[in-house]
């Protein structure tokens, strides 16, 4: 299987503080791969570097076998990021309107897109509105919307379904899957575990590096449990190479 992000021994730091140590991992061409951690772990951070927004301190990133950052990646990439990047005074239409006019697509597929992507989301009843009216769930939404608007190659969703109520979660989910069987990447962070269980590859980060590695499955068996949640808890308490099963 081709590699479609492949990062090696990227290590990141904030004046002497590390919070990306180490980190290698390759997400396969069409793979669903979540990165789980709890709050502060360096998920975002590790996205950030991934999508080219902010540089490794060291270490090499690179996205469809194009060394990070480079400008024209940016037409294949969707990212989400976990703050919503969106303009308050501008409604829900015109952010998609503005978002879509950044890449080539010509008026027709603009339009298409903009319904899509509106309507994917549960927002076509709400797109007059200024976003400053939108509640968080709704800004989130927005934001999943913009990084779709593209039909992207690569999704990168930092967080997507925080703040979003379970049965749009679902519909989200459901979607994802959709992009999956179309041939899409999809990058995930997530700290929900019934999230992880749909992915195809979990990496687990903590303290900003990854403790362990591999499929739902592969993960549960390597600690003899059942359930993702004791895998998080388990691996949590030990840091040490073991816990690295592929
Ligand atoms: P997560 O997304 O897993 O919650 P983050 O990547 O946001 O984790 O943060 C990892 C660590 O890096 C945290 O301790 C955070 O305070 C720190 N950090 C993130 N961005 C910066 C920055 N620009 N300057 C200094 N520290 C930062
Ligand atoms: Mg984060």
């Amino acid at each position: 299987m081709n590699s479609t992000i492949v990062l090696h021994q990227v290590s990141k730091s904030f004046g002497n503080k590390n919070v990306l140590n180490d980190i290698s991992i390759s997400v396969g061409s069409g793979q669903i791969f979540g990165l789980i951690g709890p709050s502060g772990s360096g998920k975002t951070t590790l996205v950030k570097i991934i999508v080219g927004m902010d540089l490794p301190s060291s270490g090499q990133v690179h996205v469809l076998n194009t060394p990070v950052p480079n400008l024209n990646l940016l037409q294949k990439i969707g990212y989400m990021a976990q703050a919503d990047a969106l303009y308050n005074d501008l409604s829900g239409l015109e952010n998609l309107t503005f978002f879509a006019s950044l890449y080539k697509l010509n008026k027709d597929v603009q339009k298409k897109r903009i319904a899509y992507a509106a309507n994917l989301v549960n927002l076509t009843p709400h797109l007059t509105k200024k976003v400053q009216n939108y509640s968080g769930g709704m800004k989130r939404r927005l934001s999943l919307a913009v990084a779709l608007i593209h039909d992207p190659q690569i999704l990168i969703l930092d967080e997507p379904t925080v703040g979003i109520d379970p049965e749009l979660r679902k519909s989200i989910w459901a979607e994802i899957t959709r992009l999956k069987k179309e041939g899409k990447t999809i990058l995930i962070t997530t700290h929900v575990m019934d999230e992880a269980e749909k992915c195809d590859q979990l990496a687990m980060v903590r303290e900003g590096e990854i403790i362990s590695s591999g499929s739902p499955f592969e993960l549960k068996d390597h600690y003899q449990i059942h359930s993702l949640e004791e895998v998080f808890l388990k691996a949590g308490g030990d840091k040490d190479e073991n816990n690295r099963i592929s």
